[in-house]
This record gives C-alpha cells, sequence and structure tokens, in this order.
C-alpha cells in the first residue's frame, strides 16, 4: 500500500473542500488528512478514493461518504482514551479515524468476510487500540460496556434499546434512524432512565439489519 504525492494532494483538496462545507472540527479533519482512504478501498476505486462519495466495499455494503464521517465524528466529540463502540466497521475506515482521535475502539461488523479484511487492514496499519469483532449490532458488545460513546454507520428503523443502555451515564451515541431516509440523532444518556434526543439532519445509509452473515 503507498500513499504516494497524489494520494496525499487529492487528499489535502478533499478536506478543503469539507471544511468549506461547514465542519469545523481541526481534530477531524487533521485526522482525515492524515488517514489514505484508498487503503480501505478496492484497487478498481483507487482513483476516486478522493471524490466525496460513497463507494462498494463489497457484500451489498459502502465505504461511507467523506462528509458523512466527518460529520458523525465531529457529533461525536471524541476525547483521547474514550471507550468508543462503532456497529457496522465495513471498510474499517471510520474505526481508523477514531483510533487516530486516541480512542479505545471496540468495533462490530454483521458481515464475516467485511470484519475479516477489515481486521485485517486495521492490524497492518498498526492502528494498536481497535478491536474488531464478528457481531450483530443490535445486541451491541455487553462484555465490555458501558461505553463512553457509540456511534452506528447503518440506518436504523428505531434506537436499538440494548445499544443505549451500553451508553455510560453522560455517554452520547450518533445513529442515523429512519426507513428510506434517516434523521441523524445524537441522543445522551442523561441518567440512569432518562436519554435525551436532538436531531441534526437527513442522510441515507445502508440499512441495519439483524443477524450474522
Ligand atoms: N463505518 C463503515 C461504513 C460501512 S456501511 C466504513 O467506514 O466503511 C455500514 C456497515 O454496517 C456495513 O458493512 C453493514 O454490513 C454493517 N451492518 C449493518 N447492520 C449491522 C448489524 N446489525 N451489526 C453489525 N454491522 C451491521
Amino acid at each position: 500500500m503507498k500513499d504516494t504525492y497524489r494520494h496525499k494532494g487529492l487528499r489535502r483538496k478533499l478536506i478543503e473542500s469539507i471544511r468549506e462545507k461547514g465542519i469545523r472540527d481541526e481534530a477531524v479533519l487533521e485526522a482525515m488528512l492524515q488517514l489514505p482512504r484508498h487503503f480501505f478501498m478496492d484497487k478498481a476505486f483507487e482513483e476516486l478514493a478522493y471524490q466525496d462519495k460513497a463507494f462498494p466495499i463489497g457484500n451489498d455494503q459502502t465505504i461511507s461518504q467523506p462528509l458523512t464521517v466527518a460529520i458523525q465524528t465531529s457529533l461525536l466529540e471524541v476525547n483521547p482514551r474514550e471507550k468508543i463502540l462503532e456497529v457496522g466497521t465495513g471498510s474499517g475506515y471510520q474505526a481508523a479515524l477514531l483510533g487516530m482521535l486516541g480512542a479505545r475502539v471496540y468495533t462490530l461488523e454483521r458481515h464475516r468476510p467485511l470484519h475479516l479484511q477489515a481486521q485485517q487492514l486495521l492490524r497492518q496499519l498498526k492502528l494498536g487500540n481497535i478491536r474488531c469483532f464478528h457481531r450483530d449490532g443490535f445486541k451491541g458488545l455487553p462484555e465490555f460496556a458501558p461505553f463512553d460513546k457509540i456511534i452506528v454507520t447503518a440506518g436504523a428503523e428505531e434506537v436499538p434499546e440494548k445499544l443505549s443502555r451500553q451508553l455510560k451515564i453522560g455517554g452520547k451515541m450518533v445513529i442515523p434512524v429512519g426507513k428510506k431516509v434517516q434523521e441523524m440523532l445524537v441522543v445522551t444518556r442523561t441518567a440512569e432512565q432518562e436519554f435525551e434526543q436532538l436531531k441534526k439532519g437527513s442522510f441515507r445509509f445502508v440499512p441495519f439489519l439483524k443477524g450474522l452473515k
């Protein structure tokens, strides 16, 4: 895997365009500038990796659009050492970005081939603070709960209760919810039995589905 000057130049332009679209979180922009997105995509799409678009990664899934990744990651307000659960490993790009921001990352994927591929890539990149699991995200990861933050990268029909129960008090989850189009929700656990919700705009994600593949 090579990260050439050409890749770096294209990436710089992409990150500038994301900044112009309103992302102001410098830590997120800097991490996206450092992380080669083309490592997470098929060779066939290498030339397109620095367009602000989602692309296929196999098994009918996609690597999210960079602007969407930037928005979700900014909403998550990641602090170093935080324990973060990601549902929907996919290519591993989002997990890698969280790792670069200093989080301790636990990421779940239901498609075994995607899980294995992302796990291998993340190991190669020596991002040591990321653990990959072949699991159904509806159940979360109870043995490692509670989490400071949870990020879901597939569109759910509702907020899965098992996931919100795995948040620390004061912790928050960023999750797109809806059938055809999803509303980005930021759910904060304000007390043992209390959750607050904020809406942060409309998006389109691949569906959050039950069961392992
Ligand atoms: N974060 C990914 C985006 C991948 S798309 C990236 O950076 O590339 C969303 C992923 O969520 C898909 O790979 C899909 O298989 C996965 N997914 C959907 N429902 C799931 C579930 N119940 N449990 C775990 N993963 C799920």
